[in-house]
């Protein structure tokens, strides 16, 4: 019938608006800002850089690796790689990001970054009162305010970062062990090796 369509969404509209007057339930908005309607956890927003720790220098898990900025769809990261190593999550020494900027007015929130990343060092947030009249200041972020602590990363995403913490908790575990081996076989072969002074000394006897 023609107009049927039509006439069923006014009936609903109709349902939704005097059945909001008994039943909260059929509310769809609320009065924001007052109240806030609870984010989902696939929401997703603009990237932040994850750190370990309190430190957001020390901790960042970010190696200026550079694979987001070159996979960046809109070409909205900027990535300077440091000169020097530091030691990353697991105790490797890596480089860092002497600079890292996102330009968050560019951004279209695709996540790409955060697929290709090989270190869970760059993930999406969910902030998203964001509006600002300074186009530079305000949306060209630096990595001062891009870093977030893991904690924060599992409170806005607590499936994706209990997994992420899992995955890096094995690549320290495989680290730790790899290094344990190494120490045993070095001493092993010390045990089993004279010093070079003993040896010297026994070969002149
Ligand atoms: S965020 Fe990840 S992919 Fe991007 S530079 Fe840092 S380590 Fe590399
Ligand atoms: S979310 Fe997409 S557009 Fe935004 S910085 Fe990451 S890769 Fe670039």
């Amino acid at each position: 019938m023609l107009g049927e369509g039509i006439a069923k969404g006014l009936v609903e509209t109709a349902r939704n608006f005097i059945g909001s007057y008994f039943s909260k339930n059929r509310l769809t908005t609320v009065q924001y800002p007052e109240e806030r309607l609870p984010q989902i956890e696939a929401t997703r927003d603009f990237p932040f850089l994850v750190y370990d720790g309190d430190d957001w220098q020390a901790g960042m898990r970010c190696v200026g690796c550079q694979i987001c900025e070159k996979e960046c769809p809109p070409k909205c990261i900027y990535i300077e790689k440091s000169k020097d190593k530091k030691p990353d999550a697991v105790g490797k020494l890596q480089f860092y990001p002497a600079v890292f900027n996102i330009d968050v007015s560019v951004c279209m929130s695709c996540q790409i970054c955060v697929e290709v990343c090989p270190f869970e060092a760059i993930k999406m947030d969910t902030e998203f009162e964001l509006s600002t009249d300074n186009r530079f200041g305000g949306l060209l972020w630096d990595k001062a305010r891009l870093s977030k602590p893991n904690a924060y990363y599992g409170k806005v995403h607590p499936t994706d970062a209990a997994a992420s913490d899992a995955l890096l908790a094995e690549e320290k575990a495989k680290v730790e062990a790899k290094a344990k081996a190494a120490g045993e076989t070095k001493t092993n072969s010390e045990l089993t090796s004279p010093p070079l002074a003993t040896s010297g000394a026994t070969s002149k006897q």
